[in-house]
């Protein structure tokens, strides 16, 4: 059954889940208009879904934070549009420049964008594996991005980071103190999280997943996204988190459906390996206290084949 993982690892997610709610703010490329969470931390919240045409791939949170003496934006978005649409709600709310662009990973909907923002002369932040993954597969996932947004992907081109950083990279700007930081392998590479220490908010980024399943892709290793939120995201003792994907909330729910459903799902492919079964059963574990999540339907059995193989070899 090899062949079917690798199968699932490769064609395109398909239709199902929250892309059925309709986009939240039509007239903007954007599907939700941003929301201030916490006096001048804002974020447009995207689908907990798939991206498509209809969302525009903005299925993940695009967050700024209005210093007082300029904006700094979490994330370019999964396309040029997005980061304009974004750029044009942000030029609604302050005067104030963007002065920093920072991408939570390597991905498509972290980084595509960023062909705006470079067009705006801003400087773009990122892990420096992050700059690495992009480096290697931009032209792929730009590619992925080209085929669902069709004429929407006009003006995206590949722009990488300008500036990386290894473990930590510190922002004082205006009113603020912002962390950016390496925290350890979690769900891709080069993944970061955005520390406000003085408000006590983590803009997490995909170390938090909430109101969606997680995706486990090919190199996202379990046991390490386990020990780095275990020894260091819950170190920050965060009062309010922006996960990567879903609404604004706290600790205890991102722990829920991040770490709880990782342990979950680890300790029914666990009895699995223990009883003796093979790969072909392991996609069919029960994960049904998670199937009220959205994308449970595309990704819960492909979850569960890699980390029988990921198991198998621990
Ligand atoms: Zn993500």
């Amino acid at each position: 059954m090899k062949w079917l993982a690798l199968f699932l690892s490769v064609i395109a997610l398909p239709a199902f889940g929250s892309e059925e709610i309709a986009d939240q703010y039509p007239g903007s490329a954007l599907y939700q208009k941003p929301v201030e969470f916490i006096p001048n931390v804002w974020s447009a919240i995207g689908a907990t879904a798939p991206p498509t045409y209809e969302n525009t791939g903005h299925n993940n949170n695009l967050s700024f934070i209005v210093t007082g003496d300029g904006v700094v934006v979490v994330n370019g978005g999964a396309a040029y549009v997005l980061a304009k649409a974004l750029h044009e709600e942000i030029k609604k709310i302050t005067d104030q420049p963007v002065k920093l662009v920072i991408d939570e990973n390597g991905q498509g909907h972290a980084m595509l964008g960023n062909s705006y923002w470079a067009d705006q002369n801003v400087p773009i932040l990122a892990h420096v594996d992050a700059a690495a993954e992009f480096e290697e597969y931009g032209a792929q996932i730009l590619a992925g991005m080209e085929r669902y947004n069709r004429d929407k992907a006009e003006g995206t081109y590949l722009a990488g980071p300008t500036e990386t950083f290894e473990d930590k990279y510190i922002i004082e700007m205006g009113d603020f103190r912002i962390e950016v930081l390496y925290l350890g392998p979690a769900h891709s590479p080069g993944d970061i999280s955005v520390w406000l220490p003085e408000q006590s908010l983590v803009i997490a980024g995909d170390m938090a997943f909430h109101e969606r399943m997680l995706p486990i892709f090919e190199h996202t290793y379990t046991a390490d996204w386990l020990e780095t939120w275990d020894n260091e995201f819950e170190a920050l003792n965060a009062t309010y988190v922006i996960p990567g994907h879903g609404h604004p909330t706290n600790m205890d729910q991102v722990r829920r459906y991040t770490r709880d459903y990782l342990i979950y799902l680890r300790g029914k492919i666990g009895e699995h390996l223990d009883a003796g079964g093979d790969l072909a059963d392991a996609y069919y574990v029960d994960q049904s206290p998670f199937a009220h999540l959205d994308t449970f339907e595309e990704l819960a059995t492909r979850n569960a084949g890699r980390v029988y193989e990921q198991m198998e070899f621990e």
